[in-house]
């Protein structure tokens, strides 16, 4: 057996920037230069006074524009990412009992913190395999949709739309969705995202689109008196965000390059264009996919097919681990299928920091692997 991890994958095929993980995913070269020329003057400093404030405002003002935000809403954010985000969810927002649709590894997650919360009475989860995802459905019971915009282990997504006949809050994982993919704010209550991923930032902060009725389930919960440690307690990062501040000291890095990502987004059309980068990537992977002899999209609804995170499956005689393994050598990496879905795939993030063209240089780079026999 030739030892494939030597593989030397010609420069004309290889992607400019080899990074397709989903997750720290491509942080933008430009991002990082302004980053260094505001080194000496905002990294190092207090993140109370208003060098810092102005940026963390900068943050809210940008979401606010970038996802057309109505009279009410208001940006929210925090330390934790948005697994706390879950934690908070089940003390800040959840009432008496939620409805989870889980269809992989992260809207699981959530589920599982509802169900282990004592003071709430057991969540409704509705479960479907992975590679589709389940339908909610509305019931009296329940007081908070928990929906996932986009399902990172399975690269499933789905539209997001308020159910009728309820008042109940729709609460949206829009973690690796949020900046990809096109959403109506009218449609969700909670839009809560980490910025490591299709904003091309680091983890560690979690930010909240958060709607007038959703504040007010904050503020009611919190005045029923019910236990919450402060880091879960929703209202203090209600009250510290209106202040441009957070509870707690934030990564200044990863606020900044937040900043960035969002500014380059309205700078160049906003969502339209951050998402069109998306369409296209997405286009060429599931394009390739579908006229190759060995790889096929695994989600087979089309209108399922994520925008931002593809999976390929490959034919059972090619080994996609190995395929993964000669791009890593070749500086080429993170397409590993996500650890627990244990199929024969990549899984390639498509986010708006990376190339439409260097997707298609992965595609070649794929091919070029696997005639070469591996
Ligand atoms: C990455 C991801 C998470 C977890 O985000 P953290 O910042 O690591 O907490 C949650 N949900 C989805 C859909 C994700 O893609």
């Amino acid at each position: 057996m030739t030892d494939t991890t030597m593989m030397q994958i010609p420069g004309e095929l290889l992607p400019r920037d080899g990074r397709f993980g989903s997750g720290p995913s491509k942080v933008r070269p430009e991002a990082l230069s302004a980053l260094q020329d505001i080194s000496t003057s905002y990294l190092g400093t207090s993140h109370r006074q208003s060098t810092v404030k102005d940026v963390v405002g900068r943050l809210r003002e940008g979401l606010r524009e970038l996802f057309s935000l109505p009279e009410g809403y208001e940006v929210v954010l925090g330390n934790g990412g948005a697994t706390q985000f879950w934690d908070i969810a089940t003390f800040s927002l959840i009432k008496e009992r939620s409805q989870h649709l889980s269809f992989g590894e992260f809207s699981s997650k959530f589920a599982s913190a509802a169900s282990a919360a004592p003071h709430l009475l057991s969540p409704d989860i509705i479960k479907s395999e992975p590679g589709g995802h389940p339908e909610l459905r509305v019931d009296a019971s329940i007081d908070l949709y928990a929906l996932t915009h986009n399902e990172t282990s399975t690269g499933v997504m789905m539209a997001i739309e308020r159910p009728g006949g309820t008042e109940a809050l729709v609460v949206v994982d829009a973690t690796s969705g949020a900046g990809g993919l096109s959403v109506d704010p009218q449609n969700f209550d909670c839009y809560y995202f980490s910025p490591q991923k299709c904003f091309a930032s680091e983890g560690g902060l979690w930010m909240a689109l958060m709607s007038p009725k959703a504040l007010a389930r904050v503020r009611e919960i919190k005045e029923s008196g019910r236990y919450m440690p402060a880091t879960l307690d929703l209202s203090i990062a209600v009250d510290n965000s209106l202040l441009n501040q957070t509870y707690n000291t934030p990564a200044l890095a990863t606020v900044f390059l937040t900043v960035h990502q969002t500014e380059w987004f309205l700078e160049n059309g906003g969502l339209k264009f951050s998402t069109s980068r998306c369409n296209e990537s997405s286009e060429i992977l599931y394009g390739w996919a579908d006229s190759s002899s060995y790889a096929t999209p695994f989600v087979k609804e089309i209108d399922s097919r994520s925008k931002v995170v593809g999976t390929i499956d490959f034919d059972p005689s090619i080994d996609a681990l190995k395929v993964a393994k000669t791009l890593r050598a070749n500086g080429v990496v993170d397409v590993e299928p996500y650890r627990k879905l244990g199929r024969n795939q990549i899984r390639v993030a498509m986010f708006p920091a990376i190339e439409p063209s260097d997707v298609e240089q992965l595609t070649k780079s794929i091919d070029y692997v696997v005639k070469s026999g591996i």
